[in-house]
């Protein structure tokens, strides 16, 4: 059997090819536009002598030039292999090292690397096979070194056909497109969906929020897909006179999404946040929330279609529902990377994938219907004075109160106790948040052992490009 994720990109400029597959601030590029970009990308980039299988690293900002790349590579029988515009050189160099890739494009080397063929190129897609790799894309490096997970044509054409499907993407709708192109969220959970779906993608080169609400009230986005941290930047925005009603559904993964928040956001403007969990290792979903009404908040839902999950203790043996019953949540099925690329050890140990069950490193627990709630990592864990305290529950209660826009918790050394809690906040606009006011908040709301002891204020927590907050940074003052 022979097939190839860019076959979605054919299709929809067969079925569409005057739609706009893009919009950005300065251009349109429709459906049947794109197809033709890429198709002379892959001729160009077999042309400048690469064969199919060959790794192909992309460095480029969201955009039409990044797209192209993307699917010329695939439509070429080459594997992509996205990397972050912000690396230090010595990142790139660990990258292209890593992955083996015999290609660099920049904005600097685009052309020259396939965009500039003159002529009809020749248009056939190169047939593949469905479990050959067609990306090798880096975890984001919230915890340490990233990690290159191989991902398959097939997975990733079942995860946009999965993920568009429960969100009811279609032609006419209008996704925005702020979530960095480079990171699986990005690529595998909006471009491929909607590519697949025939759905506009309104482009915007990276998280800005001003940039982000002009977009959505230029284009009238009807899909919002984020990281939590852009749900918070634009419920908290002033929008102005621009109008937003266009919004009919939001989409939210990457990192847990505080009840508060989802509440403020879909009170704003009228729409039903739908949660998801996934990794770059699951090529992008695992679980989500199907539909609004089977949506429940502070849960990440119920496994995709072909997907297995279950919450294990530390023998091994799956715990039974409730929320006294932490474990790690393992995820097994069609979605679970080959492996980390050039690192069997990494694979078959550290977040290791036994018995095609994939240690996801979280630990989550499971209620009486099946549906899961992510508690927190592993890594990030508390153990103050022998007692577990969950980040995530304190960061529930923080959320809670009305001068605090986001929050993170996390341990400190303590010599006394092990570790201490304590919580970074940034203040909601036109507020200002008193540390031991915070303190007495939290202490009326969760046991003794739990609630922080000291609150850091800052005008904004740090974040990686995906967007989420790095609490290692935190860790060390
Ligand atoms: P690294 O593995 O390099 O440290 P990372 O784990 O952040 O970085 P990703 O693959 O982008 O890299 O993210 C996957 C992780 O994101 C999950 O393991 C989980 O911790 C977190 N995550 C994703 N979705 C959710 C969610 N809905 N709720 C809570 N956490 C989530
Ligand atoms: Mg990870």
């Amino acid at each position: 059997m022979s097939f190839n994720l860019a076959t979605i990109l054919r299709e929809t400029a067969t079925a569409t090819p005057g739609h706009a597959a893009c919009r950005t601030a300065d251009a349109d590029v429709t459906f049947a536009e794109l197809d033709a970009l890429s198709d002379r990308y892959a001729a160009g980039l077999a042309a400048a002598g690469l064969r199919p299988g060959d790794k192909v690293a992309v460095q480029l900002p969201n955009g039409v030039e990044f797209l192209t790349a993307y699917f010329g590579i695939l439509k070429a029988g080459m594997v992509m292999v996205p990397m972050n515009p912000l690396l230090t050189e010595r990142e790139v160099e660990h990258q292209m090292t890593d992955s083996g890739a015999r290609l660099m494009v920049t904005p600097e080397t685009f052309g020259d690397a396939g965009g500039d063929v003159d002529g009809e190129p020749t248009v056939e897609i190169a047939p593949v096979d469905p479990d050959d790799t067609a990306v090798l894309i880096y975890t984001s490096g919230t915890t340490g070194r990233p990690k290159g997970a191989e991902l398959t044509h097939f997975q990733l054409y079942m995860n946009c056909t999965i993920s568009g499907d429960a969100f009811g993407v279609r032609e006419g709708d209008v996704t925005l497109m702020a979530l960095p192109m480079f990171h699986v969220f990005g690529l595998s959970g909006v471009v491929n969906v909607a590519v697949r779906y025939g759905s506009t993608m309104s482009v915007v080169p990276r998280f800005e929020t001003q940039a982000v609400l002009n977009a959505m009230h230029d284009h009238r986005v009807s899909v919002f897909v984020g990281v939590p941290a852009m749900y918070h930047a634009v419920v908290n925005a002033d929008l102005g006179d621009r109008d937003l009603s266009a919004l009919r559904i939001g989409s939210s993964g990457g990192a847990a999404m505080p009840e508060a928040l989802m509440r403020r956001f879909e009170e704003r403007f009228g729409v039903v946040i739908l949660e998801g969990y996934g990794m770059t290792e699951t090529a992008s979903t695992a679980t989500l929330n199907h539909g609004p009404e089977a949506r429940r908040p502070l849960s990440i839902g119920t496994p995709v279609w072909g997907v297995e999950a279950k919450v294990v203790g530390p023998s091994g043996a799956s715990l039974p529902p409730g929320p006294e019953n932490v474990g790690e949540l393992l995820i097994k099925g069609h979605n679970v990377t080959k492996g980390y690329h050039g690192d069997p050890a990494a694979t078959a140990t550290a977040e290791a994938i036994r018995d095609g069950w994939l240690h996801t490193g979280d630990l989550a627990y499971k209620d009486a219907d099946g549906y899961l709630y992510i508690v927190d990592r592993i890594k990030d864990l508390i153990i103050r004075g022998g007692y577990n305290v969950y980040p995530r529950e304190v960061e529930e209660v923080l959320h809670a109160h009305p001068a605090v826009a986001e929050a993170a918790v996390v341990g400190r050394p303590d010599e006394r106790l092990g570790e201490e809690v304590v919580a970074a906040v940034s203040p909601r606009p036109g507020t200002t948040v008193e540390p031991d006011e915070i303190i007495a908040f939290c202490r009326e709301r969760l046991a003794a052992y739990k609630y922080p002891r000291e609150v850091r204020v800052l005008p904004e927590l740090p974040k990686n490009a995906s967007g989420k907050i790095l609490k290692r940074e935190l860790r060390t003052p």
